[in-house]
């Protein structure tokens, strides 16, 4: 069923046509009728922008932006925002598709949005990413608000980033609107928690699996794809339970330290030389090689479709947890359960950056900060729940997590829309 117009090569991965049947399927496990799974799996809108920006040259450069409200009928619309030169419609729709899933998964009254811009910003001066980032949060400026779509950070944006939009739109408001925006910095209502927080959601879950496996985490080897939001906080974090990080990548490469990576000397060294490589005691290798390292836990932590049918016939972990999202094909995910491979499922393990969020948003409302403790208490009491849950369906159900997490999520969004009814 493809509810939309799309731009895939047939042989190309598109995360679109992927996460629409992976919603097909649950529907049809649940026995929805076809018009259901229709309404559920259909983006209710899509804005496509353009953004002019004027470069420090003096000349004019344009980029494309969208927006899509990919269902709300739990609540408003929530996903983050990220620059990035692959960004293209298929990939917003899908990833906000996602989002709808996830927050659903973790029962938090949201539905799923997601937006982007096509654009390369480490070509883009500090002034320029200001005016980008200005000129798109207009743009989209009339489907935003905190009653109807929160953005967030994503890859290539920060609470910088979200601090320009807020203002933009409270500009345009003429008031301030904190809750426009979530992952904005502490001094204008941002939240003690907040950041590091998916990491902590993809480490609890990490945590969970290996108990349900009946394996501690002392001594698992790890190896982790990607340095950045979340996989640099992700090595501190499972270092602290006794993993040891033996494999990481970023853009520039890929490295091997069989003795497991030191998280403050990862940080030092990756703040004088802005990347991972050159780690002192590591063996580079090829970016190819990271999930064949000799390991038991592997975790994509960076961009969409990298978990291939190839990769996942090599990969040498028993066990993977998705932080990135969308990182596993579909016929990436057929080999790892044919492999009996368990995968915690990006609906589920990254959620701790949208729960995060919601306890942003909820602070923003009120007016009212909440303490660093209870913010953490809360986001993981949300992770255990969901992931217990999705564990005990994953039992009566009999399919993979990722199965049972589609089935969970929609299931609710179904629940919602079903009890709404349809206007008019
Ligand atoms: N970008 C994050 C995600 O993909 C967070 C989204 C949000 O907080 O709205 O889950």
């Amino acid at each position: 069923m493809v509810t939309r117009p799309h731009e895939a090569h047939p042989d190309e991965f598109n995360p679109w046509l992927h996460v629409t049947s992976l919603i097909e399927k649950a529907g049809e496990l649940l026995g929805l009728d076809e018009g259901m799974i229709r309404r559920i799996v259909t983006p209710e809108r899509i804005l496509e922008v353009a953004v002019p920006v004027r470069m420090d040259s003096g000349e004019i450069d344009m980029f494309t932006g969208w927006r899509i409200q990919h269902n709300t009928s739990r609540g408003p619309g929530k996903g983050g925002i990220r620059f990035h030169p692959s960004v293209n419609v298929d990939e917003i729709a899908a990833l906000s598709a996602d989002m709808s899933i996830k927050c659903a998964v973790v029962n938090i009254p949201y539905g799923g949005a997601k937006g982007g811009v096509k654009v390369d910003p480490s070509n883009l001066s500090h002034a320029e990413l200001e005016r980008l980032t200005r000129r798109y949060a207009f743009a989209i400026s009339p489907m935003i608000g905190p009653d109807r779509d929160i953005p967030a950070p994503d890859i290539n944006t920060d609470p910088q980033v979200m601090s320009w939009i807020m203002d933009t739109v409270s500009m345009l408001a003429g008031h301030n609107m904190p809750g426009v925006v979530t992952g904005k910095p502490l001094a204008i209502g941002g939240s003690l928690g907040h950041a590091g927080s998916t990491s902590l959601g993809v480490t609890i879950c990490t945590i969970a699996l290996l108990k349900q496996l009946n394996r501690s985490p002392q001594g698992e080897r790890v190896v982790i794809q990607g340095y950045g939001k979340v996989g640099a906080p992700l090595i501190k974090l499972l270092s602290e339970r006794g993993m040891m990080i033996v494999g990481l990548a970023d853009i520039h490469g890929a490295i091997h330290v069989p003795d497991g990576i030191d998280h403050e000397k990862m940080a030092l060294h990756f703040s004088e030389a802005k990347s991972i490589m050159g780690y002192p005691g590591s063996e580079e290798i090829h970016a190819d090689e990271l999930f064949t390292l000799p390991s038991d836990i592997a975790i994509p932590a960076a961009l969409g479709g990298v978990i291939t049918d190839k990769v996942a016939e090599t990969m040498a972990a028993s066990l993977m947890v998705e932080a990135a999202n969308g990182p596993t094909t579909g016929e990436g995910a057929a080999v790892l359960t044919s492999r009996n491979i368990p995968v915690v499922p990006d609906v589920l393990a990254n959620a701790g950056g949208v729960v995060a969020s919601y306890f942003e948003w909820a602070q923003d409302l009120q007016g009212f900060m909440w303490e660093g403790e209870l913010f953490r208490q809360r986001l993981e009491k949300t992770m255990h729940d969901a992931f217990d849950y999705i564990w005990e369906r994953h039992d009566q159900l009999n399919v993979p997590l990722r199965d049972t997490a589609l089935v969970v999520g929609v299931e609710r969004i179904a629940e919602a829309t079903e009890l709404r009814g349809l206007f008019p």
